[in-house]
């Protein structure tokens, strides 16, 4: 399938405390969406839209200076921080009935904007959702590296399914997002979530660079903690190796009860004794690792029976027609 028309692209660029890298990086994307929009590849009123996610430092007053300087330039700010992936679910849901693609990327140049050439080509091909996926990483440290490694191999092995080396740079159609606005559930992974959608999609790969300013936010601990929510909103396969574990801790305890009640017979009791004793506590410590990871699921159960918003807007620069 290919198709007739020039589409029009909102690029959607989360910013939290990026008053460093911001006023580097956006004259990068107009000059990228001015060069897609005299190439014919998208149409000129395109939009760069800012998510300010709740900055502290001046990241908002950036916006709504560029804002006011270029209209191709709009801002919309969250009434707090929430993090980065509703940022991103931010802007998508404000670009959703304003236009025909997105293209969501952070706003510190590592991701390759000359990539959204590819990704538009692909669209127009017939994909609905473009996932940029980085082909090396080289600039990142070994530490970073070893734990991204980490992070999609387990996240694949709990039973998420996402694009190995995909972050969250990826062309996503409005159409794609009118379906994905029915995913109604707060706790939110962009990555693992669109894979669900369905429709057509590939993969286009790019070149990773260094962070052009700033610090990043994402240390090892909110690595973790998106890895956590990213299972247990979309997988319960950790309950079934919880009671995969319960069934060979069954098998154990049989065989430990065998040998005990050998030892008790043959009158070793005091030994008997402090088996079954470690034994209790052995079982006491499964049961109470099952009870967390329940736990973290009737969490999740409570947090998405709130029916929370999940982002508000407090503010924004203007209203296109
Ligand atoms: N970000 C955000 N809210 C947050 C943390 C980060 O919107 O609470 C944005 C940030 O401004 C950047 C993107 O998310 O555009 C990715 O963050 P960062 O570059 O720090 O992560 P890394 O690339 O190091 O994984
Ligand atoms: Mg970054």
């Amino acid at each position: 399938m290919s198709r007739g028309i020039i589409p029009r692209l909102f690029i959607i660029i989360p910013c939290y405390n990026e008053e460093k890298v911001l006023p580097l990086t956006a004259p990068l994307f107009l000059t990228k969406l001015t060069d897609l929009a005299a190439a014919g590849k998208i149409s000129g009123d395109s939009r760069i839209l800012f998510v300010d996610d709740g900055s502290k430092d001046s990241t908002w007053e950036i916006i709504k200076q560029l804002a006011a300087e270029e209209p191709h330039y709009q801002g919309i700010r969250q009434s707090r921080n929430r993090g980065h992936q509703n940022a991103v679910l931010a802007g998508l849901m404000e670009a959703k009935d304003r236009c025909d693609i997105t293209i969501s990327i952070d706003c510190d140049g590592q991701d390759d904007i000359n990539a959204m050439e590819e990704m538009v080509e692909a669209y127009m091909a017939g994909s609905e959702i473009v996932y940029g996926v980085r082909n090396n990483r080289d600039t990142d440290s070994f530490f970073k590296r070893f734990t991204a490694t980490r992070f999609y191999k387990l996240m694949n092995r709990m039973g998420v399914e996402s694009v190995y080396n995909h972050a969250d740079y990826r062309l996503v159609s409005a159409r794609v997002l009118q379906s994905f606005a029915d995913f109604k559930e707060v706790n939110i992974y962009l990555r693992g979530m669109f894979p669900l959608v369905g429709f057509p999609s590939t993969s286009v790969y790019y070149k990773r660079e260094e962070r052009l300013a700033g610090e990043s936010h994402y240390p090892l601990k909110k690595m973790l903690g998106l890895a956590v929510d990213g299972i247990t909103s979309l997988s319960i396969r950790p309950i079934r190796l919880i009671t995969g574990l319960g069934f060979v801790v069954s098998l154990l305890s049989l065989i430990g009860l065998i040998w005990i009640l050998i030892s008790h017979f043959t009158g070793h009791t005091v030994a008997g004794w402090a088996s079954l004793a470690a034994i209790v506590c052995f079982a006491t410590g499964i049961q109470m690792l099952s009870l967390g990871i329940i736990g973290e699921y009737i969490g999740k159960i409570y947090m998405e029976t709130k029916g929370r918003p999940r982002y508000i807007i407090s503010e924004r620069t203007e209203e296109d027609p």
